[in-house]
């Protein structure tokens, strides 16, 4: 059925769901797992069970029904993509928060890894690329360390709410992931390529910004206590004892879950019913934002881009300072005006995280805990965490550390 089994014969309380998108990057994830990662695991003494995924939202309905007590960690080899299905399927549960608890792990595969080279910034190492990157990120799950990550919910204009650990663009950069697909076979290099090809066809686009600064927000220092502990006496607690068999999937349960992504998507559109965190700084989207947040002056723009972690790819260090945990959205926004040059100066001085020092007076940073975009063009695009969601106006705010995160 496309789902293969890879069992440790190792005494343990936990295992590793470790779920594989064959598809991801230039399709090498497999060869990855089997020249790099099966063996760092089994010397780790690391029990996992081998999910490979079969299509789009499949990792999502398999976390949304998986039994939790019997995974010490979701980890994904892949893009950031196939986390954003894990993130969202564990938020769309019943016991959802419980289940956004179970630590979450990235091994990059894909074409986008802007959390695994995240992960790698913030080991304070020097930058590593493609299977260097493989080999950190493996090396930090196998020391199995858990730190708080961060999320964004976000809601968009159909009343759908989805949850981003990542980052959420609009304009230029979003252009550039989208039309970057094109050029997969290249790898991560796709948004250098993409960048440039943009670069030539440069367009403004226009709509409003508005933001909570974090000076006007709320105190949050008192949300959650710092946590650090390791796999696997850190799991311990919340796992039962005989945890060692190996997942039961069939037909069965994958019609099931399809079933119950209908049940879900019913359930989703009564508010009281809604599953999640709530959203404690949001007005409605028709309402106007609160007279303490500001208004960006202007509407014409050349991107957005609010960050949760550092990088934006591999070779983006978008912000710098930005931590898993640190309970900001990191807001940049470039206004229109800009020249070709002063754009490409920026995203090559970018590379470096280098972008806010260079005198650049049409990019603006503030960090913040909620924003609202509302494009005033009809058609567009709008990515979160690289996949693009529904394009309109849409809001988000911060939820500080409630995800587990397999870090440094
Ligand atoms: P990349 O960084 O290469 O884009 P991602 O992990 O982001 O890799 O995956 C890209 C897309 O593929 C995501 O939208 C993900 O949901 C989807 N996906 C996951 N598994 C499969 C599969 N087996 N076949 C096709 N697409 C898949
Ligand atoms: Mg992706």
């Amino acid at each position: 059925d496309g789902v293969v089994y890879s069992e440790l014969r190792w005494p343990c309380k936990s295992r590793v769901m470790l779920l594989v998108n064959p598809q991801s990057g230039r399709g090498q994830a497999l060869q990855y797992f089997y020249g790099h990662i099966e063996a760092m695991l089994t010397e780790a003494l690391v029990p996992y069970t081998l999910v490979i995924t079969e299509h789009q939202n499949h990792a999502r309905a398999l976390v949304r029904e998986a039994d939790l007590t019997q995974w010490g960690a979701l980890v994904i080899l892949s893009g950031d993509g196939l986390l954003f299905e894990v993130v969202n399927g564990l938020l769309e549960r019943e016991d959802w928060e419980e289940a956004i608890q179970t630590p979450l792990g990235i091994l990059p595969a894909g074409s986008g890894n802007a959390l695994a080279a995240s992960l790698h910034h913030y080991t304070g190492f020097d930058p590593v690329w493609g299977e260097e990157l493989l080999l950190s990120c493996g090396f930090l799950l196998c020391k199995g360390l858990l730190s708080r990550l961060d999320l964004v919910s976000i809601h968009l204009a159909s009343g759908r709410r989805i949850f981003s650990f990542l980052s959420l663009a609009w304009g230029f950069v979003a252009d550039v992931d989208i039309e970057s697909e094109r050029y997969r076979h290249v790898g991560a290099m796709r948004f250098m390529v993409g960048t440039l090809v943009r670069l030539a066809s440069l367009r403004v686009y226009q709509g409003r910004l508005a933001f909570l600064p974090v000076r006007d927000a709320p105190a949050s220092s008192d949300l959650h206590p710092s946590l650090c502990s390791s796999l696997p006496a850190g799991l311990d607690s919340s796992l039962n004892q005989n945890s060692c068999e190996s997942m039961n999937l069939n037909r069965n349960t994958a019609r099931n879950s399809s079933n119950n992504a209908i049940t879900t998507m019913l359930a989703e559109s009564q508010p009281s019913k809604q599953k999640g965190p709530s959203d404690s700084l949001l007005p409605d989207l028709d309402q106007p934002v609160p007279g303490h947040w500001d208004v960006v002056k202007g509407e014409d723009f050349i991107l957005v881009l609010a960050m949760l972690q550092s990088n934006l790819s591999q070779d983006l260090l978008a912000a710098p300072e930005a931590t898993a945990d640190d309970g900001l959205i990191h807001l940049f926004y470039v206004r229109a005006g800009i020249s070709r040059p002063a754009l490409l100066r920026l995203f090559l001085a970018m590379e470096k995280g280098a972008h806010l020092s260079i005198d650049c007076p049409h990019l603006v940073y503030e960090k913040v805990r909620a924003f609202r975009l509302e494009p005033r063009s009809s058609e567009g695009a709008i990515t979160v965490d690289g996949e693009q969601v529904e394009y309109g106006p849409l809001q988000g705010q911060i939820h500080e550390g409630i995800a587990r995160l397999i870090s440094g």
